[in-house]
């Protein structure tokens, strides 16, 4: 086991696990697609797009400074009916930064996704790079924070290609699974159609997290 997937179980043993989420599998029919390091001036109208045709959900892990720099796309995703969550303002690895330090980035994004679309949204945070420190965790939970991390890794940032990541989640999900791409690859944007309709075949439909848990 890796040292990170080490400190997760660790810590989802430690803590109440409403505080912790990675795609429990359960006997129901939803599963979640989650796109992170967006908003992407070249690829979310696009995945927008593809989600409305297939009349699928996801959910979105922003990046403060890009939401900031992309409003109207912040916008366009929540209007759709996705979910937007937390993703930190600047995508820093909380292993390599203070606890004061992650939770100023954290909060800051949150205030600027409710400042763009107008409303208070989930608490819902994706740490960048998974990295949890047992000091951030406890700060953020403590503020109503809740971790979701992911079951299934597209690994779309290693293949660089859309047969590769197709073929990295094809006929593994089951109810209850949380997938993990990026918004910011052309070639994950290229595969999507083909992995939302290999989902579909298997009797599932992509919902949001906040519809899931
Ligand atoms: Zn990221």
């Amino acid at each position: 086991m890796s040292l990170g997937a080490h400190i997760k179980k660790s810590v989802a043993w430690l803590f109440p696990s409403a505080a912790i989420v990675h795609g429990k599998r359960h006997s129901g029919n939803s599963v979640e697609i989650t796109f992170d390091d967006g908003p992407d001036a070249s690829n979310t109208a696009r995945i927008l797009d593809i989600l409305s045709a297939a009349e699928a959900h996801a959910t979105f892990f922003l990046v403060g400074n890009k939401a900031h720099r992309h409003p109207g796309l912040v916008r366009e995703i929540h209007g759709r009916g996705h979910q937007i969550a937390n993703h930190g303002f600047a995508h820093r690895n909380a292993r390599l930064c203070s606890v004061k330090e992650i939770i100023e980035d954290v909060e800051r994004t949150q205030a600027a996704l409710e400042d763009i679309v107008g409303a208070a949204i989930q608490r819902d945070f994706r740490p960048p790079y998974g990295a949890v420190t047992p000091g951030s965790f406890l700060a953020l939970t403590r503020r109503g924070y809740r971790y979701v991390f992911w079951s299934i890794d597209s690994r779309d940032y290693a293949t660089q290609s859309a047969d590769a990541t197709l073929a990295n989640v094809a006929g593994r999900s089951r109810g209850g699974d949380i997938l993990l791409f990026h918004e910011d690859y052309a070639h994950t944007t290229v595969a999507l159609p083909f992995i939302l309709d290999e989902i579909s075949s298997r009797g599932l439909i992509c919902d949001t997290a906040n519809a899931l848990r």
